[in-house]
């Protein structure tokens, strides 16, 4: 029986109790283990007040039967090992125990370990036989992620003696969980989690692990297989049945999970290992779409590391000013005239060439690099843009859109970096147009929207990207201050031959007119295209039919062009690949 208390009972329990810590607890412990300091929440779990556990061995407050395991792992720790997890029995000081789970890393400078457990902790009834349970995932009742290393960790052991043992480690996750957890709410999103631990639970065998990871994510571990078929086939039946609608207080919920394993090999040495090669497949067969599996290989390794190259050489890209800003333009359909431009970042890389956004957006979104690299390409855009409309006073001016992607939401200088780019170049704030996508939305709705309404306020237009794409685009537009919408090029892709993005279009174009929202459809390539795009109503373009994106240079080129002979871009058309490289 599992009972949940928020702080461990006073009087000993006649059954084991799970309970939730009080706080971090945390610990550093010098070379002989001995306890240098902890936070003030060990009295509340132990019993015991800071002056009397200080230089205390921590070993003497571990169960004898642990004590071996744990300073052996401990004493295995090397610098290049960033942390490791172990469980073990703690006494309190009225002499029950307590199973707490740990996280240890070391200071390698200053011979320091600095140790935390973690959320959970059990009040033990018996201090006899092995380590029971203590770290059980409250919402769900699994194991968490600390025991499920621990198993690991174990099979790993088995395997190491016996050649013949074979295991696979899988990690699960739920397709676009926060769009879930958005459009429901948490408690359905909770419902979700505990019908897929019973679902996992369920359908693999009683000597199988299931555990919860965290959040959205599930690890199963699979011993005594033969070979990859078995897990394959697990991660299969488990990815169908999820697709039968789970009925949740009245909502029906479909969840697509995605799958990432890894087998056993000779090489592995730490469980910590073998979850994270899973968790680095479960990321590739997440950027599948949804629903798929990938089983972790060597190359997936290499891939990483080649990521942590670029990462590296990202973050030398700005000081080293291999970042630029290219322009494409967009146009009026009516007349062909430049009324605008797309501002889109290029990596100039001095061994890699021209790197892709498509490449290094996501990889700057992870790092964080985003924000820096996005407020350059604001201030460059904004101070090209006033530059050319001072240059050309006698055309209606023009507009500049900057992406922003969901880090760069997040961030809450946002709003500030903007003003200040465009104090400093003197733009006004009517003519700068940002571009935003749903999935840029989706981790913080409501505080995405309260800052876009912030936006609204400061005069800046708003542009919704790549539309048709998103979850859930139509439930978003009557609440986003938005004044454009941007139709996704894959509708456009196929306008004159598919009849069904055709009337996606003119259903979109409709709405945005009831709406009161422009609309500019990317990825125009072809005059067929565009020819039905005028007969459909739209009003604005943009794509390599007009133009390729191009450098600030060439950009000018184009508004001397448009300037001169109205509608002869076109002619021009951009369509060598980017130049100026
Ligand atoms: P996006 O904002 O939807 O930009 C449009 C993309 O479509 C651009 O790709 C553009 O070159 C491409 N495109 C335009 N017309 C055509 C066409 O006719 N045919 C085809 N096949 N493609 C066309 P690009 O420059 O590679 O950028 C890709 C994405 O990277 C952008 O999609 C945007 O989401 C992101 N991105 C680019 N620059 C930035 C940036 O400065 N900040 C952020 N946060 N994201 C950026
Ligand atoms: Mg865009
Ligand atoms: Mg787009």
């Amino acid at each position: 029986m599992i009972k949940v208390y928020r702080k461990p009972p006073q009087a000993f329990p006649t059954e084991s109790a799970f309970f939730r810590l009080p706080g971090t607890l945390l610990m550093v412990l010098d070379e002989d283990f001995n306890i240098q300091m902890m936070s003030e929440a060990w009295a509340d779990v132990l019993g015991y007040d800071q002056p009397s556990l200080r230089w205390r061995p921590f070993v003497g407050l571990i169960h004898p039967h642990d004590r071996r395991s744990v300073v052996e792992r401990l004493q295995r720790m090397d610098a290049a090992l960033s942390t490791f997890r172990f469980a073990c029995r703690c006494q309190h000081a009225d002499g029950h125990y307590v199973g707490l789970a740990w996280s240890a890393s070391l200071d390698p400078e200053h011979h320091l370990y600095y140790v935390s457990a973690h959320e959970t902790g059990v009040l033990l009834q018996s201090e006899a036989g092995s380590l029971p349970e203590v770290l059980i995932d409250g919402l769900t009742g699994l194991p968490n992620r600390g025991l499920f290393v621990d198993r690991i960790g174990h099979a790993l052991e088995r395997a190491k003696r016996d050649s013949q043992l074979r295991f696979a480690v899988v990690h699960c996750g739920v397709d676009r969980f926060s769009v879930i957890n958005h459009s429901l709410g948490n408690r359905i999103g909770d419902l979700l989690l505990v019908e897929l631990a019973n679902l996992f639970r369920r359908s693999t065998r009683p000597t199988d692990m299931v555990a919860r990871l965290g959040g959205d994510e599930f690890g199963i571990l699979l011993e005594d297989i033969r070979d990859e078929t078995s897990p394959i086939r697990v991660i299969k039946r488990l990815q169908s049945q999820c697709k039968l609608p789970f009925q949740l207080h009245g909502h029906e919920v479909l969840a697509s999970l995605s799958a990432g394993m890894t087998l056993s090999a000779p090489d592995y040495q730490e469980a910590d290992a073998l979850l994270r090669d899973a968790g680095m497949a479960i990321r590739r067969a997440k950027t599948q779409g949804g629903g798929a599996h990938v089983i972790f290989d060597r190359k997936l390794h290499e891939e990483a590391f080649s990521r942590l190259d670029l990462e590296l050489d990202l973050r030398r890209a700005l000081e080293r000013e291999q970042i630029e800003v290219y322009y494409q333009p967009i146009m009026r359909v009516r007349d062909r005239r430049l009324v605008g431009f797309e501002a889109l970042a290029r990596w100039n890389h001095p061994e890699r060439g021209l790197v892709s956004p498509a490449r290094f957006i996501p990889l700057a979104e992870e790092s964080g690099l985003i924000v820096p690299i996005g407020r350059w390409i604001l201030e460059r855009a904004c101070t090209d843009l006033k530059r050319w409309q001072l240059a050309y006073p006698r055309r209606p001016a023009l507009t500049v859109s900057v992406n922003l992607s969901a880090r760069q939401i997040a961030y809450p200088d946002l709003l500030k970096d903007i003003r200040l780019s465009l104090r400093r170049s003197g733009l006004a704030a009517r003519h700068l147009k940002l571009e935003i996508t749903e999935s840029g939305m989706l981790d913080d709705a409501e505080r995405a929207i309260e800052l876009f309404v912030a936006l609204k306020r400061s005069r800046l237009k708003l542009l919704l990207d790549d539309f048709g794409t998103g979850y859930s685009s139509l439930s978003y537009l009557h609440r986003l201050p938005i004044d454009a919408l941007k139709i996704d090029r894959s509708f456009i892709e196929h306008i004159d031959d598919r009849p069904t993005d055709r009337s996606f279009v003119e259903t979109i174009l409709t709405l945005a007119r009831q709406l009161g929202l422009e609309v500019i459809c990317e990825g125009v390539e072809r005059p067929e295209q565009e020819s039905l795009l005028r007969v459909l109503g739209a009003s604005h373009v943009q794509g390599f039919m007009y133009s390729r994106p191009v450098t600030a240079t060439q950009a000018e080129m184009l508004i001397l062009q448009d300037q001169h002979r109205p509608g002869s871009i076109l002619s021009n058309a951009g369509k060598a690949p980017e130049s100026g490289h």
